[in-house]
């Protein structure tokens, strides 16, 4: 798409739980922007999953859904509640997962940046994990068939990691193409000293591809150092890379310390594909109170705009994310803030004020 092409046809799922709430919060900003910076207004394909679909087509993940997104380049995705679904819906793949595997989205990128206004731990912190999502030690991903992890007696368990050349050397381009475009430093983070096959792959690949980004600095650390360090050092990180479960663990520890779980954002991207996904999950004992934090999707369509900005040299996309990122660091900065950041707004309420800056910057 270039500038004057402006028309995006984007997926929108709603989930479960306080799902409906911030992905409606997460379309009001994104359309808010859109006509701020004078783009054509997005045509939004709404789609169900979790209990919505299965009251419809009996199925959390029903077919026509995962066959429309095909025909997309985008989505954003609210979260589902799998738990909540019954046994014989819970037998496959969780709505999310399966969204994962059939598109292939391999690289799961996650943000952890402090904001002025919200009490953090780590009050510095502005890095991204670069997390590789179609392997390691997942035991859902990483076989063609049946599962990694299983039971050769009942008092026996085991469970398989892949490492591929292949998996390893395109989420270490990811890394080091985001860190191109901010401050060019790249950590890999493994734990070869005593997984040196696999682990030593990882860390040997991505420092093969970091020579083809020579401005781009480039070190690697432990796990175990790396959680250390999270906590002593965190404005020393830029782009972490890092297999699938340190990945998951690591994201979770730097979203705490640079604020709280409702405003961990994520992006699951392949080279053709990307879907924005909050960290947190459907958390149904808050659904329709309208006090869910809306901004960990929101943030997660700003990283959206900017993977499509990239892949379409579009610029004006970056400015309609930017515009977003702007106006919901302003509002906090104003003291506004949903309850679990200890403010008194609604997710309503919140996302009014950040419409009404929108306009401002
Ligand atoms: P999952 O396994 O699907 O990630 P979970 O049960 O581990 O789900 P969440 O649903 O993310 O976790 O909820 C964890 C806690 O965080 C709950 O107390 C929930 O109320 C809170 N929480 C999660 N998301 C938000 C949000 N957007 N706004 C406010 N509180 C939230």
């Amino acid at each position: 798409m270039s500038d004057s092409e402006t028309r995006l046809r984007l997926g929108l799922i709603e989930g479960d739980g306080i799902g409906p709430e911030v992905v409606r919060a997460t379309r009001a900003v994104v359309d808010d922007a859109f006509q701020v910076v004078g783009l054509d207004p997005i045509e939004w394909v709404t789609l169900p999953i979790g209990h919505t679909a299965i009251a419809e087509f009996g199925d959390p993940m029903p077919e026509q859904t995962l066959k429309t997104l095909e025909g997309l380049d985008a989505w954003i995705m609210g979260p589902h509640d799998s738990a909540s679904y019954a046994p014989e819906h819970r037998t496959g793949l969780p709505p999310a997962g399966a969204v994962r595997k059939r598109f292939d989205l391999f690289a799961n990128i996650r943000w952890a940046r402090a904001h002025e206004g919200v009490r953090a731990v780590a009050p510095d912190m502005d890095l991204i994990i670069v997390r590789e999502n179609s392997e390691g030690l997942y035991a859902d991903r990483n076989m063609h068939g049946g599962s990694g992890e299983f039971s050769p007696t009942s008092d026996v368990a085991l469970a398989v990691g892949v490492f591929t050349r292949t998996a390893i050397e395109r989420i270490a381009h990811q890394a080091f193409k985001i860190a191109t475009r901010r401050r060019k430093k790249v950590t890999i983070v493994h734990k070869a000293n005593v997984l040196p096959r696999t682990m030593g792959l990882f860390r040997d690949v991505c420092y093969e591809v970091a020579e083809e980004y020579p401005d781009v600095e480039v070190n690697d650390e432990h796990v175990d150092a790396m959680a250390a360090l999270l906590v002593r050092t965190p404005a020393d990180f830029d782009v972490i890379v890092t297999e699938n479960l340190f990945g998951d663990i690591l994201s979770d520890l730097a979203g705490e310390l640079s604020g709280s779980i409702g405003m961990a954002a994520s992006l699951n991207s392949s080279d053709s594909q990307a879907m924005a996904q909050a960290v947190h999950g459907a958390a149904p004992m808050i659904a329709g109170h309208n006090r869910a934090n809306p901004m960990a999707l929101q943030l997660s369509a700003v990283g959206m705009l900017r993977w499509l900005g990239t892949r379409d040299s579009h610029s004006a996309l970056y400015r309609a994310a930017d515009r977003i990122e702007h106006a919901i660091a302003d509002t906090l900065r104003a003291g506004v803030a949903t309850s679990d950041l200890g403010g008194l707004a609604s997710t309503t309420e919140f996302t009014e004020q950040v419409r009404a800056r929108l306009h401002r910057w």
